[in-house]
Order: C-alpha cells, then sequence, then structure tokens
C-alpha cells in the first residue's frame, strides 16, 4: 500500500485543514495551528482524499 506525506515546507498551516477533515482514517493531526499537519502512517491507508482536499498541494503519496 502506499501511504501519503507531508511536505512540510509547503503546508500552508491553514486555519482549517481540510485534508485532515477529508481523512476518514482520522490519519492527519496538528499539534498547534502555526505548525504543519501531521500524517501518522500508521492510520494512512492510501487513499489519497487528502491530496485532492489539501489547499496547499502540500501532500504526496509514497516514496
Ligand atoms: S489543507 Fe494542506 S496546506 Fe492546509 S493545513 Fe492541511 S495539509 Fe497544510
Ligand atoms: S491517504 Fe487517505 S488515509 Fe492516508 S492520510 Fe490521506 S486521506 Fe488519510
Amino acid at each position: 500500500m502506499t501511504k501519503s506525506f507531508i511536505r512540510a515546507e509547503k503546508c500552508l498551516c491553514c486555519a482549517e485543514c481540510l485534508a485532515a477533515k477529508a481523512c476518514t482514517s482520522r490519519a492527519i493531526f496538528r499539534l498547534d495551528v502555526k505548525e504543519p499537519a501531521i500524517i501518522d502512517a500508521q492510520f494512512c491507508h492510501g487513499c489519497s482524499m487528502c491530496i485532492e482536499a489539501c489547499k496547499g498541494d502540500a501532500i504526496i503519496t509514497g516514496l
């Protein structure tokens, strides 16, 4: 399975992370609203919904 990753340098630190909202696995979270979002790989099942939803084009699929 191919997992998704957030490129922290591209994350816009949106007030509301639409990628996190789109993730049905709740694999995307924020430690602080001023910090980039994080994907917990153990919960990611590679659906790519977050890639479509991310406003900053900050998420890519696995390497
Ligand atoms: S939507 Fe994308 S750019 Fe915005 S906070 Fe979430 S991961 Fe970062
Ligand atoms: S690929 Fe799917 S499961 Fe993985 S973080 Fe994105 S929305 Fe969540």
